[in-house]
């Protein structure tokens, strides 16, 4: 069990940061025994019990004092260096004279920012930032676009899990992954445009002439696409005469190849509510081109047909953002539709504001998934995990993480395929390692000329599913994160060969269930892994309210091998490319190829 010492202001970020890092913690009782104490407040009770203490600030406290310690404060955002791990820390930074260990240091030049102290009694962690105004600088604000690849919060909670495997401390975690998968996929579009028809000689029609003419040229000069998308464009803006006069199909309309390409994978469309209708932004109009030129009602069948095949539809917001009366407006909009009270939202050009998260849900918005980047790609928020955002009780936040016109627009990324996919690789490679769901905007209008991206979202759709992956509609994500935030510890007991553990939470839903992740000392940790991500147990967990889970002789030994070894070993086809875990001793291939249909280990044991 943690336990919490923090400043008056951080309560909210603390309660949020543990349902980031779903383990058993409370704040801090006098009397209780505890196996870790994360401190940020600058007044530490002298008479607290426990094994260790984990002190972040960045300023000098009473106790550096009593340590020998001296601080020195730093400016602000500085780059840290935890082993391999780079990341960022956006508020103040302390250095220390060297003393005890260091084991954080500044980015490139001399400076301790983390010492580990230890005697008998206890082991002391000393860091010199304030994690959770870093943990709720990242959920509120975000990373500015240049550190978008770099999961910053998910670094913070394995810097700290790595502190307690270090003081040998067993604990017990809800891993943000569900059983037998690496991580989460959901794919979105935010339908702009359903066809091309609707625009005559307006700014997006003369748009499309000249990049289907003279851009989409001078990217086949220089080699940045295949001549024959070029002939593909030209094809397509000779022909518009001919959609005009509905003698030809109008190539915008593409609900038919997205379900064709995605099968049964479930995607979420987000769809404008209104015609004609910009919106505002800071009190005066919305650029023109803002607004929709289709209404939502004439296309009712086509949104009751991605229904029936298993797509979600949301709400494409114009004005919902701004309060809750809009919000309701324009959710009703949806509502009407598809018949559905929980409705989902993504705002049009990513237009927010701190108060927007109330306003959806008080207009009772299940979740938002607008948090990400129009000129970048990763992780704005720092995690890979559906959060709930500040201001907000009820209403989760999907950040958004790879959308297509971020990578591909000239005045954006302005990046090549080849780019892009190596960007999109990276981000793959954090969520296969942290766990979390990657949610990926892929426009209506981007598999038709002039964009033909329809190439590079199969190839980015294989890359995927390369790993283990559920896929859901954005509904669907949130509510298995709803449901592993409702879990709850009542009873963790850990001794040598067992933990015994009483929980709650929802009762099984058809959803992959959650995994209660074991961390015990005598897991060998592995010697090949990157040094943040110590080896575990999995178990899954199906609503059994009372459970004790032995340590068998076959888990005495935990080792971890690249997934390639791991594939070679097990003798199955899969292949990721992170590290993974598996049992050394006894643990058969059946578990590899069970897992990966979401066994039970419970039944195994
Ligand atoms: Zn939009």
């Amino acid at each position: 069990m943690i336990g919490v010492v923090s400043q008056d202001t951080e309560g909210a970020a603390v309660h949020e940061f543990f349902q980031l890092f779903k383990t058993p913690w409370e704040f801090l009782v006098l009397d209780h025994d505890y196996d870790l104490v994360i401190a940020t407040s600058v007044e530490i009770p002298n008479k607290l019990s426990a094994k260790a203490i984990a002190i972040y600030s960045s300023v000098q406290i009473g106790l550096d004092h009593v340590l020998g310690i001296s601080a020195q404060r730093r400016g602000r955002a500085e780059w840290l260096q935890w082993g391999g791990i780079r990341f960022p820390v956006y508020g103040d930074v302390s250095i220390f004279q060297p003393c005890g260990q260091p084991f954080i240091q500044l980015k490139g030049e001399p400076g301790a920012v983390g010492l580990h102290l230890a005697d008998s009694a206890r082991q002391i962690f000393r860091i010199g930032y304030d994690l959770f105004q870093e943990s709720s600088f990242l959920l509120s604000t975000g990373q500015p676009a240049e550190n978008s690849h770099i999961p910053t919060l998910e670094m913070h909670i394995a810097l700290l899990r790595g502190c307690m495997v270090n003081a040998e401390i067993p604990f017990v975690e809800i891993a943000p992954v569900p059983t037998g998968y690496d991580f989460m996929a959901c794919l979105t579009h935010d339908v702009d445009f359903v066809g091309i028809r609707d625009h005559k000689c307006d700014h997006t029609m003369w748009g499309f002439v000249y990049r289907g003419l003279v851009r989409s040229l001078l990217n086949a000069l220089a080699g940045r696409i295949a001549w024959s998308k070029y002939l593909h464009n030209v094809k397509a803006v000779f022909s518009l005469p001919l959609v005009y006069l509905g003698l030809r199909d109008d190539f915008w309309l593409e609900f038919d190849r997205y379900m064709q390409m995605e099968k049964s994978l479930g995607s979420t469309f987000f769809l404008l509510p209104f015609k004609n209708v910009p919106g505002t932004w800071e009190s005066r109009p919305a650029p023109k081109r803002r607004a929709a030129k289709y209404d939502f009602t004439e296309i009712k069948e086509q949104v009751l047909e991605l229904i029936r095949n298993g797509c979600e539809v949301g709400l494409h917001g114009i004005d919902a953002w701004q309060n809750s009366q809009t919000a309701l407006v324009e959710v009703g909009r949806i509502r009407e539709v598809t018949k559905h009270s929980e409705v989902g939202a993504r705002m049009h050009w990513l237009y927010f504001a701190e108060g927007s998260p109330k306003a959806l849900e008080d207009a009772g918005c299940a979740y938002d998934s607008t948090f990400g980047y129009n000129d970048a790609i990763g992780f704005r928020a720092g995690t890979t995990q559906v959060f709930c955002p500040v201001g907000a009780y009820n209403l989760l936040e999907l950040p958004l993480n790879i959308q297509d016109t971020a990578m591909f627009y000239p005045r954006r990324l302005n990046l090549s395929e080849a780019q892009a996919l190596e960007s999109c690789k990276q981000l793959i490679q954090s969520t296969v390692l942290y766990g979390g769901v990657l949610t990926v905007n892929w426009h209506t209008r981007s598999l038709s000329p002039e964009r033909l991206w329809g190439d590079f979202y199969a190839k980015l759709l294989k890359e995927i599913q390369t790993h283990r992956v559920w896929f859901g509609t954005a509904g669907q994500i949130v509510k298995w994160f709803r449901k592993r935030r409702n879990c709850h510890f009542d009873l963790v007991e850990f001794s040598e060969n067992n933990v015994h553990l009483k929980l709650r939470g929802p009762l099984p839903d058809g959803q992959p269930s959650v995994v209660l992740r074991i961390h015990h000392p005598r897991f060998t940790s592995c010697t090949t892994s990157p040094a943040h991500m110590p080896a575990y147990m999995d178990i899954p967990w199906r609503g059994k309210h009372e459970l004790s889970i032995a340590f068998c002789e076959r888990f005495a030994a935990v080792v971890c091998l690249p997934s390639k070894a791991r594939a070679r070993v097990c003798g199955t086809p899969f292949v990721s490319c992170t590290w993974s875990f598996f049992f050394a001793k006894s643990m058969p291939m059946e578990y590899e190829q069970r897992s990966r249909m979401g066994p039970s280990l419970t039944n195994i044991l």
